[in-house]
């Protein structure tokens, strides 16, 4: 069974992760196939982009998120099938536990294969697809690359096609917030009893709803001066940190 691996890594009297008892089966033929990405901050910061296919969501683990810039292939190293009602987890898995950390739902929504034969296509190391998300859109393939050594057939590559939703801007920093909750990491880690420090790493160094928030003319016109002034000092020691971060990346 295609789940085998996904049972066997995970203890569900501890993990608050599906079961995978609501299978597949109880999804209409013809429904569109869902597409999910989760942010998960792990031992390391990875994104679980996931494709619904024969029942299960087919699943790689992307480190650096995807890029909408076509001259940016992404590492993607299949993992295992994960159960469909996988899709709507976003919660905390308790450390100690396989991929304990706190889980986002990044992005979800629909795909579309755009070859007739997607079993080929997965078989050969080459699928196009479109993608319906809330925030990745439009032509896209995974490409199985040579890896070294065991993981030789794991790796693969995610690669923005050219079209109307290409962008070098970068999504996964500009974007950080859950697609159904509107959470940082931080926030699903609290309220999941996780460890918040350890999923803040993951998010952001400026929130940048906190950031917009500070800037519009209209808001700060309201603000006391001297309130505006310790509050241009925060935003600015904000960014240098937001800088040195980066740099260290
Ligand atoms: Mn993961």
């Amino acid at each position: 069974m295609a789940l085998k691996d996904y049972f066997k890594k995970r203890d569900f009297d501890v993990t608050p992760e599906p079961s995978g008892a609501a299978k597949g089966d109880a999804r209409k033929p013809g429904k569109r196939l869902i597409y999910v990405v989760q942010k998960h901050r792990a031992s390391h910061l990875h994104y679980d982009f996931r494709l619904e296919w024969n029942g299960v969501l087919l699943s790689w683990a992307v480190p650096k998120g995807p890029s909408l810039d076509p001259s940016v292939k992404r590492l993607a190293m299949a993992v295992e099938d994960h159960p469909i009602d996988y899709a709507d987890f976003e919660g905390v898995i308790p450390e100690g536990e396989y991929g304990g950390g706190t889980v986002m739902v990044w992005d979800t929504g629909t795909w579309e294969p755009e070859q007739a034969d997607v079993d080929a296509a997965l078989k050969k190391g080459d699928l196009k697809f479109t993608l319906h998300g809330k925030k990745l859109r439009g032509s896209w393939v995974l490409v199985r690359t040579r890896g070294f050594g065991s993981s030789s057939h794991s790796s693969w590559l995610l690669i923005k096609h050219r079209d109307e939703y290409t962008s070098t801007r970068d999504i996964a920093a500009e974007e950080p917030y859950s697609a159904v909750s509107h959470r940082l990491l931080a926030g699903i880690a609290q309220k999941g009893g996780g460890n918040v420090e350890k999923a803040a790493s993951g998010d952001p160094a400026i929130d940048p709803a906190q950031a917009k928030s500070a800037e519009p003319a209209k808001k700060r016109a309201k603000v006391a001066p001297t309130a505006r002034a310790a509050s241009t000092k925060t935003r600015k020691s904000a960014s240098k940190q937001g800088q040195q971060r980066r740099r260290s990346v």
